[in-house]
């Protein structure tokens, strides 16, 4: 038996009304693929709300939308971003306080959908207050990822709207999709964060920096460490710890608790501190190297040992003869002409000593800024002269030339004589001491416009290149010269602290193997005067120009 025509029709109705439904739920779910694509494709913070955003638009296709983020107390809204909402919504939404069961709500991921704003009664008044002119209905989906509410995307409508089950699915997974790329966006904004903090906290490190993964290769190094190690990303570190004799030394010295090694790399000595990383298999990261250059603070503790025995020494000798000539005189016949030969022995060692206390207390003085300096005008010829004749049996005793004298006439510095003629004859000794026997001392001097210069220059053994920027240092020695002549290290920091009082410079240049040459450069005295006016206001009444040769 056929169907009726009416049946019939019914049934075509239906079957057309399936296949509209389907046609909107297929579409339905093509938008929310495409919004989730576009969700996903990024991976900054600000892209994926303005992802969000649009993919609520799309997805449920209002009017107006906004997206609002819950603050860190969770108990207010701050609107972050919105489409076609009107200035004043915009300025009420930025901070909407919630009320204790609408925060609950939201925590727990409850959606409020609103389908006629005429008919409905419980409009949470967060939401009214931000409701755009002329909205009829509306639809609030919570940002929640496991453990942390992040806030909801709105979605406004200018229609009443009857919303099926199917609605609210697509949304939820949406809102759920949008919290997730959110809440990873803004891990990773924190990791890169915290990378990019790290590697400005390494970068600025005076220690070197290592970080290297199980097989050893480097896969982090600050610049520090590049420099001390020469080594870069990428490439195995592999080191021996050193067990020569400084790196011993240097091991004594540090008595920290470890783990680290000493490494030696060149004439350097570096403090290796080994961290291995937690995770141990599972992370990539296995070890932490920090690096830390320990050369200088060694060579320190050796000059600190060296001057101690050196000072000692340099005390206990002339003691000892002083001891044996004044125990001759007392006990012997000693004829007239050897006594006065012992008394001029004792009084030789006795001004030995008392020249080594007297730069000890110097250095200190002149360190602490206690010396006062009578400034007059100097005729630097006259003091250089007395220097080199001062200096004339030291060398003729140890058969070295010493020439220079007479020098060229030279325009007058300011300073202290007593002090610059002792700044010169430091200088002169150490050349006469330092340069062997038949080697050649010599001194020359001249002018420019600003200032008078007097060399010193000897035919030595030189000065490493290690050791010029330390020479002007307390106590330092240089490695070469320390044991086989006398010292304590104070001569040029005597000299250098002098000429710098005097506005002047010493400058030092040197080659190991053919000799050293000592400059110093003090301002010509109206150069000086014309300082001290500047340095002084006022002053240029009080003090009038020297003469100038
Ligand atoms: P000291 O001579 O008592 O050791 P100084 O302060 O005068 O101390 O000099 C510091 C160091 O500089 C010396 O120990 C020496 O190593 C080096 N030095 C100074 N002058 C010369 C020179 N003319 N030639 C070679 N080395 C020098």
């Amino acid at each position: 038996m056929g169907k009726s025509r009416s049946k019939l029709q019914n049934e075509g109705a239906t079957a057309a009304l399936i296949e509209l439904e389907l046609q909107r739920r297929l579409q339905a779910w093509v938008t929310l693929t495409t919004a989730a694509l576009a969700l996903n494709a990024t991976l900054d913070p600000e892209t994926t709300l303005e992802a969000a955003l649009s993919a609520v638009r799309q997805v449920t296709d209002c009017q107006q939308a906004a997206l609002f983020d819950l603050d860190a107390t969770g108990e207010a809204l701050t609107l972050r971003l919105a489409y076609g909402l009107d200035p004043d919504r915009l300025r009420r939404a930025q901070h909407l306080t919630l009320e204790p069961h609408r925060r609950q709500a939201l925590t727990q991921g409850w959606s409020i959908a609103i389908g006629d704003l005429e008919a409905e009664a419980d409009v949470p008044s967060w939401l009214e207050a931000v409701l755009p002119a002329g909205c009829r209905a509306v639809v609030s989906l919570p940002l929640v990822v496991p453990q942390q509410a992040m806030g909801c995307l709105v979605a406004f409508f200018s229609e009443p709207h009857l919303w099926t089950d199917f609605d609210r699915t697509l949304w939820r997974i949406l809102a759920d999709q949008a919290a997730v790329t959110i809440s990873n966006a803004r891990l990773r904004a924190g990791l890169l964060h915290e990378r990019d903090l790290v590697h400005v906290v390494a970068g600025g490190m005076s220690e070197g920096l290592v970080v290297a993964d199980l097989q050893g290769q480097v896969v982090m190094v600050n610049q520090a460490a590049r420099q001390m190690l020469g080594i870069e990303v990428g490439q195995r570190w592999e080191f021996q710890p050193s067990i020569s004799e400084r790196a011993r030394r240097a091991e004594a010295l540090l008595a920290t608790p470890g783990p680290w090694l000493i490494l030696e790399k060149k004439d350097r000595l570096m403090n290796v501190s080994i961290m291995r990383l937690p995770g141990g298999q599972a992370s990539d990261l296995a070890t932490v190297y920090v690096v830390r250059d320990i050369t200088r603070w060694v060579e320190l503790d050796e000059l600190k040992t060296d001057f101690i025995s050196q000072v000692s020494h340099e005390l206990r000798t002339p003691l000892a003869t002083i001891k044996t000539l004044v125990g001759l005189l007392k006990k012997e016949r000693v004829p007239q002409e050897a006594a006065r030969e012992f008394l001029a022995i004792i009084e030789s060692e006795v001004d030995r000593q008392t020249q080594l206390v007297n730069d000890l207390l110097e250095v200190g003085r002149l360190e602490s800024g206690e010396v006062s300096w009578t400034v007059v005008e100097i005729v630097p010829t006259e003091v250089a002269e007395k220097a080199i004749r001062a200096c004339l049996p030291l060398a003729s005793e140890k058969g070295v030339s010493l020439v220079g004298s007479p020098l060229p006439i030279l325009p007058r510095v300011m300073g202290t004589p007593r002090r610059l003629q002792e700044a010169l004859t430091n200088l002169l000794v150490n050349a006469v001491k330092y340069t062997p026997a038949g080697g050649l001392v010599s001194v020359t001097a001249g002018c420019d416009d600003q200032v008078v210069w007097l060399a010193v220059r000897d035919t030595g053994p030189g000065i490493a290149e290690t050791d010029l920027p330390h020479i002007f240092e307390k106590f330092y020695r240089a490695r070469q010269t320390r044991g086989n002549h006398q010292g304590v290290g104070l001569g040029l920091t005597i000299a250098w602290q002098v000429v710098r009082a005097m506005h002047g410079t010493i400058e030092v240049q040197s080659q190991v193997g053919e000799g050293s040459c000592f400059t110093v450069r003090l301002p010509r005295a109206r150069t000086f005067v014309a300082a001290m006016r500047e340095t002084f206001e006022g002053a240029q009444d009080e003090c009038a120009d020297p003469v100038d040769r």
